[in-house]
């Protein structure tokens, strides 16, 4: 275990933000995402009886996430008294849209806006779906802002953050199923996974998972619950910049398939680029990836490359990385950097992608580039809030969440 620098030893950027801006619950809390043990406890504060509980979270639930259902009245195997108590204390709203873009291809783009301190503006995250013949992917985000200030990344600059909470991760699920009517309809047939269009979960949006270790642990779980969602945990992929001590957490408590911001291979360049590296330096990342719980030839990690110009880019680079990784069943993700307003990177030229994923295809990784999608919509995670804004960077071909999925 290495001891962590002082925060002040030098004028790099600081690791962590502090502090987060706080949660509060809506006077009428919506059971959306909600997990089943929070919802039990919600069931008691409206006075329903500890020994029917179970039964009544497994009703709700069923309406929830299997039918999709968006008011209490459609529950009809709960009592009329029981509905109307519900519609008394709770809701069953999702997340409110602030805007959608649906791309030639395909690919949808929701900005959500969550609720604000109390009388403060509302937050705002997004949410990707991709679509690709054998799966449809949605990118998930697990905090307003982000922890971490990623030199290259545009949510690192933001000065505000907010955890999202379990139900507000899991309802992203439940919001891109209804805006694309992906919900077993009555009388289908349950769990039917080729035919779901949501059947793939990447947490590659806003924030840092690992740093809102337990909404994201209960939220996933939610998406997982094999009576409801249904969403197979090797169909989810969490990605973290490297919070070594929650890494195998993530494995135990989670089990989830894991993806790793990797970008640089020596701690000097880390240090640059994801300043957490001051704090878990290579060795201990790559020893923590080695030991993730669950990782095989068949459960691969996959470690996140993105392509800077004249920094990261070169062929000593590609050769270093595929010596890195040796000994840990990976796959690798090069993806082309997505400029903003502001930043100084630029992308690598694309020749230069390509000779340095010739290097990697040849040490025996596959298709180790992406093709970019949702172009006409900067379907790129993190890039919505700022066509929102006209701050547009429209041009470039990297799309961040086309790299996130298998
Ligand atoms: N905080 C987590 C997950 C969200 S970021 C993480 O860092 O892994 C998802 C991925 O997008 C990460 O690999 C991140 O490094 C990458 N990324 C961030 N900004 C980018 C940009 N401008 N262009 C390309 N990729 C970017
Ligand atoms: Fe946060 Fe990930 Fe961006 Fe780094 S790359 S600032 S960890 S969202």
């Amino acid at each position: 275990m290495t001891v962590p620098l002082a925060e002040t030893a030098t004028a790099a950027p600081f690791v962590e933000k502090q502090p987060l801006a706080p949660y509060e619950a809506p006077e009428r809390p919506s059971l959306v995402g909600m997990p089943r043990a929070a919802l039990a406890e919600a069931l008691g504060d409206i006075g329903v009886p500890e020994r029917q509980r179970r039964m009544r979270v497994q009703q709700i639930w069923h309406w929830l996430y299997v039918r999709g259902a968006q008011e209490f009245d459609a529950m009809t195997t709960l009592s009329k008294e029981l509905r109307a108590a519900l519609a008394n204390a709770f809701t069953l709203a999702r997340h409110e849209i602030a805007a959608e873009q649906v791309s030639v291809d395909g690919t949808r783009k929701w900005l959500i806006c969550l609720p604000g301190e109390i009388g403060g503006a509302p937050h705002e995250v997004e949410c990707v779906y991709i679509p690709e013949a054998d799966r449809g992917t949605l990118c998930i985000s697990s905090q307003v802002g982000c922890t971490l200030n990623c030199t290259f990344c545009h949510t690192g600059t933001q000065r505000l953050v907010r955890n999202l909470t379990a139900g507000e991760i899991a309802g992203q699920v439940v919001l891109a199923r209804d805006r694309l009517g992906d919900w077993t309809p009555a009388g289908g047939r349950e769990g039917e996974l080729e035919k779901r269009l949501v059947s793939n979960i990447v947490v590659m949006g806003m924030g840092e998972p690992l740093y809102n270790f337990e909404a994201v642990r209960d939220g996933l779980n939610v998406i997982a619950d094999g009576e409801g969602l249904s969403i197979s945990k090797r169909r989810i992929t969490l990605s973290t910049s490297g919070v070594v001590p929650n890494i195998a957490r993530a494995g135990t408590e989670i089990g989830c398939m894991l993806a790793v911001s990797l970008h640089a291979v020596t701690d000097e360049l880390r240090e640059q680029l994801v300043p957490l590296n001051r704090k878990y330096p290579l060795r201990e990342l790559l020893d923590a990836c080695r030991n993730y719980p669950g990782v095989s030839n068949a459960r691969r990690i996959t470690f996140e490359y993105v392509m800077l110009k004249g920094v990261n880019d070169s062929l000593t680079d590609a050769k270093a990385l595929v010596r890195l990784l040796k000994g840990i069943p990976a796959k690798i993700n090069l993806i082309p950097f997505n400029p903003w307003p502001g930043t100084t990177y630029e992308c690598s030229d694309w020749e230069q992608i390509e000779k340095f994923s010739e290097i990697v295809f040849a040490a025996g990784y596959a298709s180790p580039v992406r093709t970019p999608r949702g172009r006409d919509i900067l379907a790129a995670c993190g890039q919505l809030k700022s066509a929102t804004e006209k701050l547009s960077a429209r041009e470039r071909l990297a799309l961040r969440a086309m790299a996130l999925t298998d």
